[in-house]
């Protein structure tokens, strides 16, 4: 299906986003970025698109990713794998997708065989996120995966190894490093806009309702989610942490709170607070929670000014505050398509042959510190990290 937006709304946005970029890669004085862009002058086919394969029509890819496409320069869906034939034929129908690119879980592997898929992109829950990788990988097609990367840090390596050993690229689809009010933050607090940041509050949370909303019944279970709102929406908070710095922590303690009576809680936890302590001294505490009403919010606070994102991971919907001594002031800035952002990040990376701004890499540093946190609440203790 090709897209229906305007080339000049397109060209627009991208305009957009790759000036927030730029802007966010404009380093401070004291902290070292991991995070940069990875745009280059490196000539490419400006008007080719790569063909995505959608593995798992489930609730995010249907509502948010699948449509996000129309609004893409080099992404288009090209190929279907479900579990539901009805659905998937449906599906396909309306994106264009020929029927004998329509797999099942079974003969997924033969995707290998089909020259029209470029990229898989996992939509699946977290417990399978690896070994779909592994087996695009091993049919040689590039990889974009879902947050979170996988339910352990040895499954994230797994991926990383497989893609390396294909020599194919891995993302993981860290859509906040693609939305623009994220980006603004970012390039703000580079420039010294709030000053010398000191602390970071976050917050993420919904009720999980596996009776209403058939996309949380796996979210309970441990084996597919590999643990409960940490793993699914604390990850946003500590993600958050980590771009808004440009650091790495370095240490982390941890308190959690689940009725085990509750039986969405018997395997996975309900609330999680969390604290980090980052090298140039700053300090983030965050919250994670399975049981209360919708946040997902963040606020920077330096020895100037402070900068406050709420809504700051919605999918459509941001609110950016900034607050000195003098009073506060609203933001205004265009919402941009973050998912067609970060799907043409993919592709582009492909096209040029760059590691993409949020490699597996990234996917594992997270996995990793959301393991060190488990510990820190499992034992009472400070863990290094
Ligand atoms: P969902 O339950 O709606 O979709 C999951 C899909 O996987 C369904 O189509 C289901 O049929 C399929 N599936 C295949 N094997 C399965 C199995 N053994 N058990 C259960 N389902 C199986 O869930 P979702 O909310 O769409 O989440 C899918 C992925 O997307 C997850 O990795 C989730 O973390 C991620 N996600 C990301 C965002 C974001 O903002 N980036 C938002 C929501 C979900």
């Amino acid at each position: 299906m090709e897209p229906t937006s305007s080339p000049d709304s397109r060209r627009r946005f991208l305009r957009q986003a790759g000036l927030s970029a730029a802007l966010a890669a404009v380093a401070g004085p004291a902290v070292a970025l991991p995070f940069t862009e990875t745009t280059s002058p490196m000539q490419y086919d400006d008007q080719k698109k790569l063909g995505f394969a959608i593995v798992g029509l489930g609730k995010f890819a249907q509502e948010q990713m699948m449509p996000a496409f129309k609004d893409c320069k080099h992404a288009r869906i090209t190929a279907l794998v479900s579990g539901s034939p009805d659905k998937a034929k449906k599906l396909a129908a309306e994106y264009g997708v020929e029927a004998k690119s329509i797999y099942s879980y079974d003969n997924f592997d033969s995707i290998k065989d089909n020259p029209a898929v470029d990229v898989v992109y996992i939509v699946l829950p977290v417990g399978l996120h690896a070994e779909y990788t592994v087996r695009a990988a091993k049919a040689g097609k590039h990889v974009l995966t879902e947050k979170p990367m996988a339910n352990t840090p040895e499954d994230c390596q797994k991926m990383i190894d497989a893609c390396k050993k294909a020599n194919v690229k891995l993302m993981v689809a860290y859509r906040a490093q693609y939305e623009p009010f994220n980006l603004d933050a970012i390039a703000r607090i580079r420039k010294g806009e709030l000053g010398k940041v000191m602390q970071i509050t976050a917050d993420h949370g919904r009720i999980v309702d596996p009776t209403g909303d058939k996309a949380d019944t796996w979210r309970i279970q441990k084996k597919l989610a590999g643990g409960g709102s940490l793993m699914d929406l604390g990850i946003y908070s500590l993600n958050a942490t980590r771009y808004l710095t440009g650091e790495e922590p370095v240490e982390v303690t941890a308190l959690e709170m689940s009725d085990k009576a509750d039986p969405r809680f018997k395997e996975v936890e309900d609330r999680i607070h969390f604290t980090l302590r980052f090298p140039s001294g700053i300090l983030a505490t965050c919250t994670s929670s399975y049981s209360t009403e919708g946040v997902k919010r963040y606020r920077v606070f330096g020895d100037k000014a402070w900068l406050d994102l709420d809504p700051a991971t919605d999918y459509y919907k941001h609110n950016m505050t900034i607050g000195d001594k003098d009073g506060e002031r609203k933001i205004s800035l265009k919402e941009g398509n973050q998912f067609a952002a970060e799907l043409d990040h993919m592709a582009e990376c492909v096209l040029q042959n760059k590691t993409p701004k949020t490699p597996g890499e990234e996917g594992l540093k997270d996995i990793r510190l959301i393991m060190a946190i488990y510990e820190a609440a499992r034992t009472g203790k400070k863990v290094k990290v």
